[in-house]
């Protein structure tokens, strides 16, 4: 698809494109503050398809299938603040450093992604003022009132993992993904391997890096906030029916370390 922005280059988004933030239960009363880098998969209009296909742009290498269910119910069962990105993370990863080479990636697992080859700096400085900059930006301001506010906050980065990548199938159920907080990481752990059905990997099948991460070490490290990722496998939260249950189980789960956090002082 043409570039149409008017002739305005210092626009990616047009007036036919929504926002990339997207924002649930603003108001709700729970410590956990709930992030979504890869909840959504649009492209701008200005980028059109990005030269792939739309078999490439529903698999996972374009969002985190699955996880913005999830995400969506385990706010509202929670009562907690989800702040979401709905463009795709070909268009800009927003839970890597700007400055890394995945940032916006010009392969994928195997995948060529035509309209990421050959970028031009200051394009790509257009797609992180219109995604990246705004996402972040909220969620800093978001943090920034709570703490204002002395509002107790836990970060908590929502993700999903393919089952199977590069040929490699992945046992996990479930991952935490944790640097440098040891206080939330441990208790989730133990959490969710007290379920019996399940085998959770500790910071896999990723860990956390200030490398190759943004969210955890930017939003969470670096604010003294605890913190976790989790990584839901994605043919687990395929349908709504297990977007339900996996929502349902881990608002069980934060609600009972919601709990043993007030009880160590800890919020
Ligand atoms: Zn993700």
């Amino acid at each position: 698809m043409a570039l149409d922005t008017g002739g305005d280059t210092s626009l990616l988004l047009g007036s036919t494109d929504v926002p990339p933030v997207w924002e649930d239960n603003a108001a709700g009363g729970s410590p956990f503050l709930l992030t979504c880098d890869h909840y959504g998969r649009l492209t701008p209009q200005s980028l059109g398809d990005l030269g792939l296909p739309a078999s490439e742009l529903t698999r996972h290498i374009a969002w985190d299938i699955g996880i913005a269910g999830v995400a969506e119910s385990l706010s509202r069962q929670l009562g907690a603040h989800l702040i979401a990105q709905r463009y795709s993370r070909l268009v800009i990863d927003c839970n890597r450093p700007p400055d890394a080479p995945s940032s916006i990636p010009r392969i994928s697992e195997a995948t060529v992604i035509p309209g990421n080859e050959g970028l031009a700096r200051e394009a790509a400085a257009l797609r992180r003022r219109a995604v990246f900059d705004p996402y972040h930006r909220r969620i800093s301001e978001v943090i920034d009132r709570r703490l204002r506010d002395a509002v107790p906050t836990v970060l908590v980065s929502l993700h999903s993992f393919t089952a199977v990548y590069a040929g490699i199938a992945r046992p996990w159920h479930i991952g935490t993904l944790y640097h440098r907080d040891t206080r939330l990481p441990p208790l989730l752990l133990k959490l969710l391997r007290d379920e019996p059905d399940l085998v959770v990997g500790d910071n896999e099948p990723y860990a956390v890096s200030d490398e190759t991460d943004y969210t955890i070490p930017v939003h969470g490290e670096a604010r003294g906030l605890m913190n976790s990722g989790i990584e839901i496998r994605q043919d687990l939260i395929a349908d709504r029916a297990g977007q339900q249950q996996w929502a349902e189980r881990l608002a069980r789960i934060f609600g009972e370390i919601e709990t043993m956090l007030r009880a160590r002082g800890l919020l």
